[in-house]
């Protein structure tokens, strides 16, 4: 990789003297430096053509803009601003000199940096140069690569008695090697030098570089000074850091270079180290959040990227936990890193591909004119995941759920950006035909009605306005009524009166819906009380539990202590669970049923039949009830099969003594021909719509209610 930036020595750029800083605008964008006035606290008065090309920044887009919270956010700029302070607090006009790395665009960049105090106006000087500074850049090809931070270099080359030294004899070619050099290449000591010192071992992808940096050096008069890495003779990597002089003679010729080395490697790995652990996911190697929000950040401040756009693929792999959940944690992380090395494929070595967590993964398309680009490798994406995958003869076949956003049309900052390709993503999830969704208007629009809605609804919770309506559920044949199904509302000031499949999901998604359980429980239990007290029919009443509850580690306590508040017996209260409870942990799932059980409540599996659990699960469950789900009962009359499937259910039901509950019963047919099938209760509209707990119960509502 070869500089972007010729190399120019900050002294010979600007004069040790000062007066230099009284140059105009139109001089200082004429020098090969970058150049930022800051004011003292960090506000650009001045910001030249150069360090605008080299940011790749506009001059306008910066001026009048603080430094270090506008133009500069990253990690490290809060040392730079640390140095900036403490020498802005020094009343002289000194100057001070050194080293750092900023990141840029999708790398980082060594920099030289030099302060300086304007002596006319309260004012500082930054002035910026990759003088000296071999640029090892994390770049995407190669995540592992190293910014490094080097330490700076003395002006003369001082040789100690254990450095590495060579001398090169430019006008008779000849060169001499001191045995630490040997030692340090690993080269044989009977083996003739290389001119160049280590240049002969330096990695392939600096040795151009390098090579830049010494004419420069030699051009400008200066010593030199990087540090890079190389492979030995025995083909060992390393890194050195390497210093040398140059003589010159009467005429100006360089004749000699004198030069040093020293090993580093035990440096630059333990920087390397500490780079991959802040910035890599230890299990793929891919880009961790951190490293990928940076990543982001720069491509939006990218003014290459001024009239062009970029997108940000979010991936999530479908039912992922069922995998570890079945195989374990180990085939889990396989998968994972399997799945990495399949997303890295897919794109192209200037894309960013990053773990967000678990499951998630997210990739930077980088900058592009044409959005056929995004299609392509969402397309490859798919293709490349849909091979299955073999881990110690296991095949597993994974699928995943892609939602994509482009800048700027889907969100102009990361946050955005992240937010819309997530709620594709989700958009894509919920669908069972598409696997990649493009962000949309419509998903902008839904997902301001969602936040704006689960504003409202925390609202909700403390204000009151949430109310369980209740259905009956009668008994076959008498149509009498057995009990009562608990199904909430909400009460809204202007919409009116909200189903709940608009709003549980939110609550699930905020987990709002813990407290909106407990309070469910609890009213239905009081209910439950009511009805006793009263002498009421209905008195037993079911309740439906969502999956995020069930799994909540304090589920169980709160079902007992709504039990014993309203001190009802507890076979009068019924949990619906739906079938998605099979989807998790066997074990922890068996333990909560058991001591949910063990309560002496009733356990009933909603919506039967619609979703992922087999009729084994019935077997190993401690259930009480089968709801058959609405869908067979409306094909009853016509679908033979649907039939045949609702019979089976019902004689195996029968067979494992488990009552069942026919859900949807809108017409008489309907309900006599569940009946025939042996169907033990009977809920639909046919027999009353839910209601709202003063019609239900009538004069025997609930106190207060
Ligand atoms: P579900 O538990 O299967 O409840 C039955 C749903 O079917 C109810 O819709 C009910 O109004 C509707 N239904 C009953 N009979 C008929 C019929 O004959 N024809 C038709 N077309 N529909 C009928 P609802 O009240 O909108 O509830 C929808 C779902 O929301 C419920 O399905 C349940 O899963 C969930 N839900 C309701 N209340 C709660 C709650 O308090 N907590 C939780 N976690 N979920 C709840
Ligand atoms: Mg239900
Ligand atoms: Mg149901």
């Amino acid at each position: 990789m070869s500089p972007e930036f010729p190399i120019y020595d900050l002294e010979l750029a600007i004069g040790i003297d000062r007066s230099t800083f009284d140059l105009g605008i139109d001089e200082l964008d004429a020098l090969p430096v970058g150049v930022i006035t800051l004011d003292r606290r960090g506000n650009v008065l001045r910001y030249n053509r150069t360090e605008a090309e080299y940011a790749r920044r506009s001059t306008d887009s910066t001026l009048g803009k603080n430094f270090f919270t506008d133009i500069a956010p990253c990690a490290r700029v809060q040392d730079f601003q640390g140095r900036f302070e403490a020498f802005a607090a020094v009343n002289d006009d000194g100057y001070e000199r050194f080293d750092f790395t900023f990141p840029f665009r999708w790398g980082h960049r060594a920099v030289e940096i030099l302060f300086c105090r304007r002596r006319d106006v309260e004012s500082i000087d930054i002035i910026v140069t990759t003088q000296h500074r071999p640029i090892l850049e994390v770049d995407i090809d190669a995540p592992k690569a190293i910014a490094r931070k080097r330490e700076r270099e003395p002006r003369t080359v001082r040789l100690m008695r254990h450095d590495a030294i060579w001398h090169d004899d430019l006008i008779s070619g000849q060169t001499v090697w001191s045995r630490e050099c040997y030692d340090l290449v690993e080269l044989d000591p009977g083996a003739t030098p290389p001119m160049g010192g280590l240049r002969a071992f330096a990695d392939p992808s600096v040795a151009a570089e390098l090579d830049v940096l010494v004419q420069a050096a030699i051009d400008a008069r200066v010593t030199y000074g990087f540090e890079h890495r190389i492979v030995t003779a025995k083909g060992k990597e390393r890194y050195a850091q390497v210093s040398a002089s140059i003589t010159y003679d009467s005429a100006g010729r360089a004749i000699s270079i004198v030069g040093r080395a020293g090993d580093v490697t035990d440096r630059c790995a333990e920087e390397t180290e500490l780079w991959d652990r802040a910035n890599f996911d230890r299990l793929t190697g891919l880009a961790n959040r951190i490293c990928f929000e940076n990543s982001v950040e720069n491509a939006l401040n990218d003014t290459h990227n001024i009239g062009r756009t970029f997108g940000i693929v979010f991936i999530d792999l479908d039912r992922f936990k069922t995998i570890n959940d079945t195989f374990g944690h180990v085939a889990g992380d396989q998968v994972l890193t399997v799945v990495s090395r399949r997303l890295e494929a897919s794109t192209r070595p200037e894309d960013l591909v990053a773990r967000l967590s678990g499951d998630e993964f997210v990739i930077l398309i980088a900058g592009f004119d044409n959005e056929g680009i995004v299609d392509s490798i969402c397309g490859r994406i798919i293709a490349n995941l849909a091979e299955p995958i073999v881990i110690d003869g296991r095949v597993f076949e994974i699928t995943a759920s892609l939602g994509v956003a482009l800048y700027p049309r889907h969100g102009v900052t990361v946050d955005e950006l992240l937010h819309a390709a997530d709620s594709a993503m989700y958009e894509s999830k919920a669908s069972s035909t598409v696997s990649v969704v493009r962000f949309n208007e419509d998903l902008q629009y839904e997902r301001h009605e969602r936040a704006t809605l689960e504003h409202e609804l925390h609202r909700a919770l403390a204000g009151g306005a949430l109310e369980l309506y209740y259905q009956p559920i009668v008994s076959s044949g008498t149509h009498v009524i057995a009990s009562a199904e608990a199904l909430i509302r909400w009460n809204h000031p202007t919409r009116g009166i909200v189903p709940p499949v608009d709003f549980i999901s939110i609550a699930e998604g905020n987990g709002d819906i813990l407290t909106i359980g407990a309070w469910v429980i609890a009213s239905a239990c009081a209910r439950v009380r009511a009805s006793i007290d009263a002498g009421s029919p209905a008195r037993s009443v079911a309740v439906n539990v969502s999956l995020v509850q069930f799994r909540s580690p304090t589920f169980v306590a709160i079902v007992r202590s709504a039990i014993l508040q309203a001190n009802i017996p507890p076979e009068f209260l019924t949990l619906e669970l739906t079938e998605s409870v099979a989807s998790g942990n066997f074990y922890e799932t068996m333990r909560t049923l058991a001591e949910l059980k063990t309560l002496g409540i009733k356990l009933a599996i909603d919506d039967f039949g619609t979703g992922y659990s087999s009729l084994a699960y019935l077997k190993h469950f401690p259930i009480d009830i089968i709801k058959l789900d609405r869908a067979f009962v409306a094909e009853i009359l016509t679908d033979p099969i649907d039939h045949a499937i609702a019979e089976t259910v019902v004689a195996l039901a029968n067979k494992l003594h488990l009552e069942v509950v026919a859900e949807g019963i809108e017409t008489i047919d309907q309900a006599r021909c569940m009946e025939a099938i042996g169907c033990h209760k009977l809920q639909g509209f046919l027999f009353s719509k839910p209601i709202s707990e003063r019609e239900f119960f009538g004069a025997f509502a609930v106190a207060g209610s």
